[in-house]
């Protein structure tokens, strides 16, 4: 539960410089239930990546079937987009 506490604090801090226009102050509440997050090396985590149908070279991805987020411990980048797929939202498609 802290980790998952620090991706938001850390994801809502990182997009507070790239927010748009469209973008409308309001209060959202969302529980992911049983996520898991598996911290691994780049390497691994494109290994595991191409098992599930990566065609290209990627930096973390979420697994909805597991519901597992991997990314690299120290790219809160990456873990807190990635937390943004266990979400369920499609802001970037
Ligand atoms: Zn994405």
């Amino acid at each position: 539960m802290r980790i998952l506490l620090s991706l938001i604090i850390i994801l809502s801090t990182g997009c507070a410089s790239v927010l748009t226009g469209n973008y409308q102050a309001r209060t959202e509440k969302v529980r992911v239930a049983n996520l898991w997050i598996v911290y691994a090396s780049r390497e691994k985590i494109n290994e595991e990546c191409i098992k599930r149908g990566c065609t290209k070279e990627v930096k973390g991805f979420y697994d909805p079937l597991t519901k597992t987020i991997w990314c690299e411990k120290t790219d809160y980048h990456t873990c807190g987009h990635e937390l943004r797929h266990a979400f369920g939202d499609n802001w970037h498609r």
